[in-house]
């Protein structure tokens, strides 16, 4: 992949003194990093790894990370980013799957892989540790020109948070991955001068993407562990210009004291997606953080955003909590009913994707592969309308969507109105079955602080009836005394709270 062999030769050349990197009290230049990266792939060559091996890497966010992620690169290796918080026997579930030869990890997570580079977090360059090792003890030798691979070949396997059953590795290749970065420098408008936060984590696509695409035009890495309190004085102190955040996380963010009292005028504008931002939230946040928010639509399966609000188009406050924009530069979406015909505008329909940013296939698994593409369309399963100016809205999941009674209801809608009631900071909305109705509608809220303890099932009742359809309304609606499960990227992990409800039923 001609882009590929050239990104690093290339960012050291015209960026090399520039700095690439700030994580905590590590700052390289481009010239830096790309030195320990070609060390690095040196190193990687002599344990043994040649290109289509699978190496995984278990870390929290660090400038590791994109040094391991780059060498992978620039050697045709299969980097597996693996979520940290997942427990022991899910991530031997993924060694296993992928048949991983090497795990980069930090030391202290329990980790299963026969060859495993470990290091501290928060040690200084060149301590001692085996991955500092493995660097200092190679001369840096710079890649052979294709030995990237193909774009046709696997570049990276990132496991689906199983919100929706068993994780699936999805297998992005060099070409996926590299229309990924150049949509993500259009979309966000990227430039040398732009400081990225990677404060989401970097073994999801909600920030993975940043890592080439930031390499490619030659602007800042800052590196961080997400942090509410740290996110204030950290845009501060590093000038930082954009970021991409869930819309949970960007919440804690907002109502954050160190926020509000710290100098956000760097920062430009912050992409955000993964799950829909309540009107309450997404005031809040622009009170807070006074740069434009602006909302992609993304999946795994799609290489991370296809779809994003453009910086000129200027989008209202409205058109932005509603719509997801358009689709990117390497995105064709269609709109289909259940037959696969295409759908008015304005007309619900499921969600079906093609370009060169698609998922080539499922690791190992044709079944789920072919069962995930109709005539060369991949179908995402989510429901989504388009307006007749191209900007696409999400309405929900086509598995989440519940019939009630004969009539659709798309928990999405359903779980803003529960949102916008004073105190409720999270909501999850999802049938169960029922005689009377076929499925009947079930909430789950959790409302954190004073507001929170005053939550009642009668008041939240009546919210909903004076906004939404008698049939929309909720059964019942379970007011939960901790916070409902996330997954990876924090996202309510609706399967899962379903689950922990039907148990209390
Ligand atoms: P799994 O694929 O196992 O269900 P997951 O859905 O969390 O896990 P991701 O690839 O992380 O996997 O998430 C992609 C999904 O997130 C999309 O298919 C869509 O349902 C949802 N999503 C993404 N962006 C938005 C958005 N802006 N608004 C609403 N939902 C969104």
């Amino acid at each position: 992949m001609v882009i590929l062999e050239q990104m690093l030769t290339r960012a050291a050349r015209l960026y090399g003194q520039s700095e690439a990197v700030v994580d905590g009290a590590v700052r390289l230049t481009y010239a830096e990093l790309v030195e320990r990266v070609y060390r690095l792939a040196a190193g990687m060559t002599q344990l043994g790894l040649v290109a289509g091996d699978r190496v995984g890497l278990l870390s929290r966010n660090s400038f590791r990370c994109i040094e391991v992620n780059l060498a992978c690169s620039a050697l045709g290796l299969i980097l597996v980013p693996i979520n940290f918080r997942l427990a022991a026997p899910e991530i031997a579930f993924i060694v296993e799957d992928t048949g991983l030869r090497t795990m980069f990890a930090e030391a202290h997570y329990a980790i299963h892989a026969e060859q495993v580079v470990t290091w501290q977090d928060g040690r200084a360059l060149g301590t001692g540790d085996a991955y500092e090792s493995l660097i200092a003890g190679n001369a840096p030798v710079e890649p052979r020109p294709r030995s990237c691979g193909a774009a046709d070949d696997i570049a990276q396997i990132f496991y689906t948070s199983g919100t929706t059953g068993r994780p699936k590795g999805v297998c992005l290749t060099h070409g996926n991955l590299v229309a990924s970065a150049l949509d993500a420098i259009v979309s966000l408008e990227l430039r040398q001068r732009d400081g990225w936060l990677h404060a989401s984590p970097m073994f999801h696509l909600v920030d993975a993407f940043a890592i080439w695409a930031m390499t490619l035009v030659g602007g800042r890495h800052i590196v961080t562990h997400f942090s509410p309190e740290l996110f204030g004085p950290l845009v501060a102190a590093e000038r930082v210009t954009k970021t991409s955040l869930p819309p949970t996380l960007l919440d804690r963010i907002a109502r954050e004291r160190s926020t509000a009292a710290s100098d956000l005028s760097s920062l430009e504008l912050i992409s955000y997606g993964g799950s829909p931002m309540p009107d309450a939230v997404y005031r809040r946040c622009c009170d807070a953080l006074g740069c434009a928010l602006l909302q992609a639509y993304g999946l795994t399966e799609g290489s991370g955003f296809v779809c994003h609000e453009a910086v000129g188009d200027n989008p209202s406050p409205q058109q932005v909590l509603n719509t997801v924009g358009r689709p990117t530069l390497h995105t064709q979406i269609t709109l289909v009913d259940g037959q696969g015909q295409p759908v008015a505008d304005d007309a619900p329909g499921e969600i079906w994707l093609r370009g060169p940013r698609v998922l080539a296939s499922y690791w190992r698994n044709p079944e789920a592969t072919a069962s995930a593409f109709h005539e060369g369309w991949y179908r995402t399963g989510d429901l989504g309308k388009r307006d007749r100016q191209g900007r696409l809205q999400i309405v929900g999941r086509k598995k989440e969507m519940i019939i009630s009674g004969g009539e659709n209801v798309y928990p999405a809608e359903v779980q803003n109105v529960l949102l916008a009631y004073p105190g409720v900071t999270e909501a999850a909305v999802f049938g169960l079955p029922s005689q009377a109705w076929g499925e009947e509608v079930r909430a789950v809220v959790y409302g954190e602080g004073e507001a929170g303890d005053r939550l009642r099932e009668a008041d939240l009742l009546q919210h909903c009836r004076a906004r939404i359809g008698a049939y929309k309304v909720p059964k019942q609606i379970h007011i939960a005394r901790e916070p409902l499960p996330k997954n990876g990227p924090g996202k309510i992990a609706t399967a899962q709270v379903r689950a922990q409800y039907l148990l209390k039923e």
